[in-house]
């Protein structure tokens, strides 16, 4: 059968705008009316914040400073590789008010993989934060991309300014006295195809991709989000209301994620709210901000919900003003829900269920549910269709498991420049998720299992023919593959099971110890030029063969079940 949202019916979307038009130009009637003069940005540290005004004004200025330089142009790549940072909205939509395209790269990454991203993406013009320059120049060194083509969000604290920083371009662009880009303006459709962001996933395969996200889908999602939240609920009484004027919303999650950037940020700005810009998660770090900056709503991972259950600290602090709290990007368990709702009783739990293919959302708990529901990724949001396909790829009805197929506004338009990859995921207008679940008859929707050999740590994509192909460069490596295991706080963490070859083998044969030592220097050999949460923190083990069908496909969930046994033996 085929799946609608049951919440309230969406408006059609805008499909001739930009982001930028849309958030800062236009008034949309599902967005409330800002009955404060709330900051829309704040500095998590420094308090520093930027109002609606400034915003605007900067981003024009900064639009303005990126032509006059850098000639940046309608549809040039942009790549942000920094910590989330209070310019890094003011970048994204200057770059947008070109018609220039946003590719977030992890701030984490190391040199490798930014590189990957940098010419997946094939951007021209490198933005990042003094934290991230040392790596930054190096990718850009690599990939033949000029020391000047790089911006920093902010000036280096070492007195001379060798790279040109946000502050100065904007202040310089302001003073022009007309725009010197020249803004897209789009043709009713145009917004569908006009790129907004090239966002990295592996999706269901594969090494990460470059997901062609349109300014209409996140647009489209945001209004989704609002229409399915009723965000713009003048009817109810303010303290009814789940957004209220003057509420404050962390953003600890990464702008270069698409929960980050879709959800946390544009969402939460369309929605009235104050976001308080963090560069970096530590836990302790943000209990004391919800505290100081009186935080009324989260946007968090599985991972951080642990955390505050499990650590004491979490009781040490004022949370009292917090009232909603979403999670989403990789599975919470019932348990953990149940935990979280008796620690924090006067928080609602709205777990969300979304991919960078779907631009984000595809289910969220719905405004009518006082509470979150245990183990429920909640339903499908406003405009979305889903079809859930069983493995005799029949239609799947209530109660019946099968993969989720997503339709609706938000989706992504293909993986750039890879037709294979987009012909087994963008298939006739319906994204396929590679999760398996199940839609009860009131909507409900329960994420079952992952049918995609991608998996996730700590929310985090890890993608295993990335990492199959790194040990394979391995000396003592035959044939490898890579799977996630069950981890308490992570979610799942990578462990490798590696054939050895022949010399290999034979050393090891002669002097056990040597198993030891291969295992830590194929592990040194992931963790010298991979981002941490790739690390092979399942462990390495040996296997006399990698078992595959007849085809030579890999049979993961045959080595799922024998990790089970060998982490059991642990
Ligand atoms: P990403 O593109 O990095 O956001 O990853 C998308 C994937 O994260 C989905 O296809 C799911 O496998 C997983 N995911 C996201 N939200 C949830 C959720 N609430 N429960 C279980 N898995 C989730």
């Amino acid at each position: 059968m085929l799946f609608k949202s049951n919440g309230p019916a969406l408006l059609p979307p805008p499909d001739d705008l930009t982001i930028p038009q849309f958030m800062l130009d236009s008034f949309h009637p599902a967005r409330p009316v800002r009955e404060d003069h709330s900051p829309w940005l704040i500095d998590d540290q420094s308090g520093k914040s930027y109002h609606y005004e400034q915003i605007r004004m900067r981003v024009h200025g900064l639009a303005n400073g990126l032509t006059s330089r850098w000639h940046l142009k309608n549809d040039d790549v942009v790549c942000i590789y920094s910590p989330n940072n209070i310019e890094y909205p003011i970048a994204i939509w200057a770059c947008h008010r070109i018609g220039a395209i946003v590719s977030g790269a992890n701030p984490s990454y190391t040199v490798d993989e930014l590189v990957y991203q940098l010419k997946t993406s094939r951007a021209t013009i490198l933005i990042t934060h003094p934290v991230s320059l040392p790596v930054a120049r190096e990718a850009a060194r690599i990939t033949g991309l000029s020391p000047s083509n790089i911006i920093l969000l902010e000036p280096t604290s070492s007195g001379r300014q060798e790279f040109a920083f946000i502050e100065e371009l904007a202040t310089e662009g302001l003073t022009f006295p007309k725009s010197l880009y020249v803004e897209p303006r789009l043709r009713s459709g145009e917004g569908k195809t006009k790129i907004a962001f090239l966002s990295f996933s592996s999706g269901t395969t594969g090494s990460p991709k470059a997901v062609a996200i349109p300014h209409y889908a996140p647009i489209s999602n945001v209004l989704q989000m609002a229409t399915y939240q009723e965000v713009n609920q003048y009817q109810k009484p303010r303290e009814k209301r789940r957004f209220r004027p003057g509420d404050v919303c962390i953003a600890v999650l990464p702008f270069y994620h698409i929960y980050g950037l879709v959800v946390n940020l544009h969402w939460m700005i369309f929605s009235g709210l104050s976001i308080v810009v963090v560069p970096k998660f530590n836990f302790i770090e943000m209990l004391k901000s919800i505290e100081r900056h009186k935080i009324t709503h989260l946007m968090l991972v599985p991972p951080q919900i642990v955390l505050l259950c499990k650590q004491p600290e979490t009781r040490k602090y004022d949370l009292s003003r917090l009232r909603y709290c979403m999670v989403g990007a990789a599975p919470l368990s019932a348990e953990l829900s149940l935990q979280f709702e008796k620690l924090l009783p006067n928080v609602v739990l709205a777990q969300g269920y979304g991919m960078t293919e779907t631009s984000t959302t595809v289910t969220m708990l719905p405004s009518t549910e006082p509470r979150g529901i245990a183990g429920c990724a909640g339903r499908l949001i406003s405009g979305t269709e889903a079809k859930v396909l069983k493995p005799d790829g029949s239609l799947a009805g209530y109660d019946e498991e099968g993969e989720l197929m997503v339709k609706g506004p938000q989706n992504a338009l293909r993986y750039q420049n890879n037709e294979k990859a987009t012909k087994e995921t963008f298939i006739d207008g319906w994204v396929r998720t590679g999760d398996e679940v199940l839609i009860k008859e009131n909507g409900n929707v329960y994420i079952v299992d992952r049918l995609k050999e991608i998996f996730k740590v700590r929310g985090f994509q890890v993608a295993p023919a990335e990492l199959e192909g790194h040990l394979l460069e391995h000396p003592d490596v035959a044939d490898c593959a890579v799977i996630g295991v069950p981890d308490e706080y992570s979610g799942d963490v990578p462990l490798a099971f590696v054939t050895l070859t022949g010399d290999a083998a034979k050393r090891v044969k002669e002097n056990p110890a040597e198993g030891d030592r291969i295992k830590a220097s194929i592990k040194k050999h992931v963790s010298d030029v991979k981002v941490k949460y790739k690390w092979l923190e399942g462990g390495v083990e040996f296997i006399d063969a990698i078992p595959k069908n007849p085809s030579g496909k890999l049979l993961r969930r045959l080595l799922r079940d024998q990790a089970k046994a060998i982490i059991a033996k642990r």
